[in-house]
């Protein structure tokens, strides 16, 4: 088991108040860890002075690589480029802001190298701190994306976690442009140890996440790894049909029988709008769909770096 290296892969994206402290507590963490590691600062277009810093951490640590992105692609791009480009037999990874602590690196690594587990993944053991609103809708989409797709996320589970190099290779097999490490580290499988831990504030500098970005993030995670919302929309349809055909042998038997005739055009208005809501509904749930497809046909690289210190770095991937 010894001699084992670890690559951790740390997305960053205008983190210029936080880089040092998370490289000075990483560094600390590791040096005692006895094993060999590097440190893949993945820069994914920061417009401040984050890739200064980075630059200035390689010329006095030799345990420190970089990746620096031409623009700004995205958390889930940067930690795909960080698989493409770690080379060690564990990887991690791991938010600039220390939120996710390395000081459970090592308990981690303990795990993943005496027991059965080929992935030590984190979750927060509570919500606390965060606004209720934003709880609860996190709780409703868990609950949901269990319910509905074949992948089992946790609540509460972060990116954070730990992977041997089998599970590493068979997250970059997955080589959709439409990521969602939640559900892709779910898709692949494997023995995975949760490990709960209290929510950590950012030690500085501010998040990248607001609501609608979160509404967005969850609705493509759903559209990736579920199929679910089309079959509710051809239900709709079958469902619809159904009533309508009810309400036609209503409207004729009322006409023969009483010989009464439907009165006024306020009911048939609301009609028509009620359908006509539900139907751009269900267009837009295709609509979701044909996006997610059109953008997988392109085939476009997941990111493109335009610098590195990775000996034979993939730039474009
Ligand atoms: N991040 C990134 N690209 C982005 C947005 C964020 O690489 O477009 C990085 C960011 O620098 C941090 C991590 O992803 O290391 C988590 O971001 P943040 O702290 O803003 O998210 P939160 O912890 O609030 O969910
Ligand atoms: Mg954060």
């Amino acid at each position: 088991m010894e001699n084992r290296t670890l690559s951790l892969i740390i997305p960053c994206y205008n983190e210029q108040e936080t880089i040092l402290a998370f490289y000075q507590e990483a560094t600390g963490i590791l040096a005692q860890m006895d094993l060999d590691y590097e440190m893949l600062f993945v820069d994914d277009g920061s417009s401040d002075r984050t890739l200064d810093i980075i630059k200035s951490l390689v010329t006095k640590d030799s345990h420190v690589l970089y990746l620096s992105f031409s623009r700004n692609f995205g958390k889930e791009a940067a930690m795909y480029a960080g698989f493409c480009n770690a080379s060690g037999d564990f990887v991690g990874v791991l938010d600039a802001d220390l939120q996710d602590p390395p000081s459970l690196l090592p308990q981690m690594m303990e795990i993943i190298q005496t027991q059965d587990y080929d992935c030590v993944a984190t979750c927060r053991s509570t919500r606390e701190g965060e606004p209720p609103v934003r709880s609860w809708f996190a709780r409703r989409f868990y609950k949901l994306i269990n319910q509905i797709s074949d992948v089992n996320i946790v609540d509460g589970a972060r990116d954070f976690r730990l992977m041997n190099r089998n599970m590493v290779d068979a997250v970059l097999a997955m080589g959709e442009s439409n990521r969602f490490s939640k559900g892709v580290f779910g898709w692949v499988g494997f023995r995975t140890y949760w490990l709960p831990y209290q929510n950590i504030e950012r030690v500085a500098g501010q998040t990248k996440w607001n609501f609608w970005g979160l509404m967005k993030y969850a609705v493509d995670g759903i559209v990736n790894f579920s199929q679910t919302p089309l079959s509710i929309a051809s239900w709709f349809g079958i469902f619809m049909t159904g009533l309508s055909v009810l309400a036609l042998l209503v409207i004729v038997f009322k006409k023969l029988l009483f010989g009464d005739p439907v009165a006024g055009w306020a009911s048939l208005a609301c009609i028509v709008i009620f359908i006509g809501g539900l139907q751009l509904f269900c267009i837009g749930i295709m609509g979701q769909y044909v996006a997610k497809t059109y953008v997988e046909t392109k085939k476009r690289p997941h990111y493109i770096a335009s610098e590195s210190n990775i000996k034979n770095a993939d730039l474009i991937r």
